[in-house]
């Protein structure tokens, strides 16, 4: 499905663990990676702008490019949609780049099951310190309710016994820490 040539990086991690920081920090340092931008109907929380963060969209426009087969993968996270762009990622990779996908559990699935042989792909899973750890930092960034952190923590302990389907797990009990982890595996 993918050519050959580049290498594609997954990384996921539950809700509140610090992946987007984490991200920010390998793509500033390591010029030789790049992000796929992701598309979501999830409307954009303050401070988060569209084709920086994500490209925000509405669900029929989704849909609609789901029909067409425009996503290489694709899946529904505390009820909206997320997608990975298949024409990205596929001229990245020809281009031999190093593409970062941060992306869901169901979404490294669909990724691993349809790739060219020859692909590499390395898929880091990075985990909290301890769910007390992840509790606080969701109640700490304050953008969920707390019926939705609740619903965090729970699909959380789902994602984290899926941990061993990846080739590597990270846990970030300091940013730089599991930033430099990343470096080495990458
Ligand atoms: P958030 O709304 O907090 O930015 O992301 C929620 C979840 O959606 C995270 O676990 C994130 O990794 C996942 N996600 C973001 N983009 C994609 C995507 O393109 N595909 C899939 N499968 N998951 C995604």
């Amino acid at each position: 499905m993918i050519a050959k040539s580049g290498k594609l990086i997954i990384i996921s991690a539950p809700s509140g663990c610090g992946k987007t920081t984490i991200v920010e920090r390998l793509l500033e340092r390591n010029q030789d990676l790049m992000r796929s931008i992701s598309y979501t109907t999830r409307p954009p929380r303050a401070g988060e702008t569209s084709g920086q963060d994500y490209f925000f969209i509405s669900k029929e426009e989704f849909l609609e490019k789901e029909k067409q087969g425009f996503f290489l993968e694709w899946a529904e996270v505390f009820g909206h949609l997320y997608g990975t762009s298949q024409q990205f990622v596929r001229k990245a990779i020809r281009e031999g780049k190093k593409m970062v996908l941060a992306i869901d559990v169901q979404g490294m699935k669909q990724v691993k099951a349809n790739k060219d042989k020859g692909l590499s792909l390395i898929s880091i899973f990075i985990m909290p310190p301890s769910m007390e750890d992840l509790k606080a930092r969701l109640e700490k960034r304050k953008t969920e309710t707390k019926a939705q952190i609740e619903e965090r923590l729970t699909i959380a302990e789902q994602e984290m016994r899926q941990k061993l389907l990846y080739d590597y797990v990270v846990i970030n009990q300091d940013v730089e820490q599991a930033v430099k982890e990343i470096e080495e595996l990458i």
